[in-house]
């Protein structure tokens, strides 16, 4: 670790020096901003000043709040000014193309706008129009909408741009390939002749260039600019991505990790809230994960890096800005649980990895909305990011067989085995001896199942170029509905486990016990049988995890042998069970 982390204001500070204001400093603190990104910083300052804006810039770069902090600012200061008699016209006007970026662009200005007291309304096609109407007669100060729901109200004469102070066109070149470019320049014509415009797209097609040539007046023009990458400077990694809509990620990040073992992996979020979710996810899964963002004092951060370089954490979850300056040799994998805002940062985050001529993996996880992400990074990068179907529950139960097989070539080798010999033996007159080895399999993998967590499907997103003509939902999979993410809980799959020190410099490692809270097993009844049956003292065992199906002991290392040879010729709440060296 080379820098010191930000003080826990530094977010604030960094908003607060483009511009932004009390109310939605705290706004932006409780959603864990850390820092502004590129497009945010460029966009705020020329915005809040009431200049109009030409911006290019893909979903995902934070382009949402770049546009709707200062709208939330100068709709605000417009209406406590009293510049004009409060009538509940709208103060601001967001186009987009479709219902499903309606409804998040209205979720994320209400968000932002915490605290200032402006309401918000999503206008989009196919919802009950009755609500809508009485909402905008009840008066709204922001509205959110597609341009032919937008349209349609303002014939009815229910909508009423008169009182527009700004207006935004978000995804402007989908909008046109929607079909919407008359309705826009209907609604433009409509909004007053002062008005504040900004317009983003993610390309400046010469269609996208006429409207801003025409409704823009003097803009601050903003291409978010990409360093040169050479070829050379791009780390070699093997690198995957995965398509999966918000709801599933979770599941799917939890699913691709058991898939991949990674022995140290960094993960990164965009905001500490997503950072402290996912550590606390990740643990109830049975990974030892530490949170690393700028809410951390010097010292807690110290702790968690220790943990981590010391093999204690195999996971460390980090923010772009937490994570900058970090020194960490060998990583196996570096996830990115967003796809990073600028493909810069993409190649900063996954040269952590397949340093010193070692393999690196590199796994993004994108949402449907930013697939077209991935693609900005392969062409910047020249590499090609490889689209992977996320594992099924059948690919992992071939994964736990794998490593299952693995273990039981080990426990071969390593021999010992004559305890248990003799059981083979007194069944090899009674069955054949390929049938009492699958027993023994079928047992040992039953004890090594992690239970119901993993039984749902995680729905496959059928990519598509463009959306259609009509406004539908964006980010959805394809095919039938399904329920949600499976909860995080359930036993802990087992982990590899690295062994401890005690403070006194005594060294322990884990024993696996194949027996868990479903035998009703405690911590008692381990202690109880570890101190009878081996007769080694309680100061012997350490810290006891108990998981659905087994359980997890740390022991003395110099006392582990005795204590598994014991506890494997006796029985566990009368029930023998599975006992062996955690690897
Ligand atoms: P957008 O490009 O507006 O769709 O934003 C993409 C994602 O980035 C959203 O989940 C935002 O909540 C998040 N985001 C936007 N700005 C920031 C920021 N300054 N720090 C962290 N996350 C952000």
């Amino acid at each position: 670790m080379t820098t010191a982390p930000p003080p826990p204001d530094a977010a604030a500070s960094a908003f607060a020096a483009l511009g932004i204001e009390a109310p939605i400093l705290s706004s932006l603190a409780a959603l864990g901003y850390e820092e502004p990104t590129p497009i945010q910083k460029e966009a705020i300052p020329p915005l809040l000043v009431g200049r109009d804006l030409l911006g290019q810039a893909a979903t995902g770069t934070g382009k949402t709040a770049a546009f709707a902090l200062p709208l939330l600012q100068r709709c605000h200061r417009a209406i406590a000014a009293g510049e004009k008699k409060r009538v509940r016209d709208p103060s601001a006007l967001v186009l987009v193309p479709t219902r499903e970026l309606a409804m998040q662009v209205a979720e994320a200005v209400h968000r932002y706008g915490k605290g200032l007291g402006l309401s918000v309304l999503p206008v989009y096609g196919g919802a009950a129009m009755q609500q809508q109407l009485m909402a905008l007669k009840r008066g709204v100060d922001v509205v959110v909408a597609t341009p032919g729901r937008a349209l349609d109200h303002l014939r009815r004469g229910t909508l009423r741009l008169g009182g527009l102070h700004l207006v935004i066109l978000d995804e402007a070149d989908e909008m046109l390939d929607m079909g919407f470019a008359e309705d826009l320049e209907a609604l433009l014509a409509a909004a007053p002749a002062e008005r504040q415009t900004a317009l983003f797209s993610a390309t400046l097609p010469p269609r996208i260039s006429a409207i801003a040539g025409r409704h823009l007046r003097d803009p601050v023009t903003i291409h978010i600019a990409r360093e040169k990458v050479t070829a050379g400077k791009v780390p070699r990694v093997r690198q995957t991505a995965f398509i999966v809509p918000r709801a599933h990620k979770l599941a799917t990040l939890g699913r691709v990790l058991d898939m991949e073992s990674p022995t140290s992996a960094l993960v990164f979020c965009r905001t500490r809230t997503e950072v402290d979710e996912l550590a606390e996810t990740l643990n109830a899964r049975g990974y030892r994960a530490e949170a690393l963002h700028g809410g951390l004092s010097q010292e807690q951060r110290d702790r968690v890096m220790k943990k981590f370089r010391g093999g204690k954490a195999e996971l460390l979850i980090a923010t772009d800005v937490a994570a900058r300056g970090l020194d960490i040799e060998h990583l196996s994998h570096v996830v990115n649980y967003d796809v990073p805002s600028e493909p810069e940062a993409y190649i900063h985050r996954i040269g952590r990895t397949g340093r010193a001529g070692r393999e690196g993996v590199a796994i993004t996880l994108a949402e449907p909305r930013e697939h077209r992400m991935l693609r900005n990074i392969e062409s910047l990068t020249k590499q090609k990011i490889d689209l992977a179907t996320v594992p099924t529950v059948a690919d992992l139960r071939a994964r736990r067989l794998d490593l299952l097989r693995g273990s039981l070539r080990e426990t071969i080798l390593e021999g010992g085995l004559d305890t248990v010999r003799v059981v083979v033996e007194s069944l090899a007159g009674e069955f054949d001896l390929m049938d009492v080895a699958a027993a023994a399999v079928k047992m040992a993998q039953a004890a090594s199942d992690p239970g119901e967590r993993d039984e749902q499907e995680i729905p496959a997103y059928i990519p598509r170029e463009r959306p259609p003509a009509a406004p539908v939902a964006r980010g959805v999979p394809v095919g039938k509905p399904v329920r949600g993410a499976p909860a995080p809980g359930g036993a802990p799959p087992a982990r590899g486990a690295a062994p401890s020190v005690s403070k006194t410099g005594a060294r322990f490692c884990r024993v696996f016990i194949g027996a868990g809270r479903q035998a009703k097993i405690r911590p008692g009844d381990l202690v109880g049988a570890i101190a009878n049956e081996a007769g080694v003292d309680a100061r012997a065992i350490g810290a006891i995890q108990i998981g659905d199906s087994f359980s997890l002991v740390e022991v003395l290392e110099e006392e582990a042998d005795k204590i598994i040879a014991a506890l494997r010729a006796t029985t566990v709440k009368g029930r023998r069970v599975t006992v062996r060296r955690e690897r």
